[in-house]
């Protein structure tokens, strides 16, 4: 229990097809018995959402360990809409970048020196990033390689991921390989997981 959760990022979905996705999935999940149809605000803190779907009576069934009888996960979040996802605890941005064409890595916050973004490394990604909500669409030019890459093909380091559809469960025992690998199938897309706290 407490405020953390498990997300699952699809980070292939189009912005189009992620709402039926997403209810093609929360549609499975009832019918499973791990979710219900009724929402909550408790316990859970995703910012672009006030509530999410309560566990259902076989909750336990996707999860790795689920002995501890006190145990009440809270509800899961469903994010849906173009939007960069971070995991971690408090972060806002990627430790770094890599282009996929030439391998370059940029560094973007240099723990342990130092705790904020390099303001300069940044700013294109985080413009290109805010192109790319809005619209859908962003490219950016290796600065080393000068290769134009898709701003989801660039490679963000540890737990930031751009996708638009996510799925947060909020203080649920870790999740069962079995439950993710089902997950990740019924999806059909490449799918990224975080572990966050507040
Ligand atoms: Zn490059």
């Amino acid at each position: 229990m407490g405020d953390f959760y498990e997300r699952f990022v699809d980070v292939e979905v189009d912005a189009g097809e992620a709402g039926p996705l997403a209810e093609r999935m929360v549609e499975w999940l009832v019918s499973e018995g791990v979710l219900t149809r009724e929402r909550s605000a408790e316990g859970m803190y995703s910012s672009q959402v006030r509530t999410g779907y309560v566990p259902g009576p076989r909750w336990h069934e996707a999860v790795s360990d689920p002995s501890d009888p006190g145990w009440l996960p809270g509800p899961v979040a469903v994010l849906v809409g173009r939007d960069y996802h971070v995991g971690g605890q408090g972060a806002d941005e990627p430790d770094a970048v890599v282009c996929p064409g030439c391998g370059k890595r940029t560094v973007i916050v240099d723990y342990p020196e130092s705790f904020e973004p390099d303001e300069e490394a940044w700013r294109r990604f985080r413009e290109a990033i805010a192109v790319w909500k809005e619209t859908g669409e962003g490219v950016l030019a290796c600065s080393t390689c000068g290769v134009p890459v898709r701003l989801t093909d660039w490679q963000f380091a540890s737990g930031f991921d751009l996708g638009a559809l996510a799925f947060d469960f909020w203080g649920w025992p870790p999740l069962s390989v079995a439950f993710r690998e089902e997950f990740r199938r019924r999806l059909g897309h490449r799918m990224e997981e975080q572990m966050g706290k507040l």
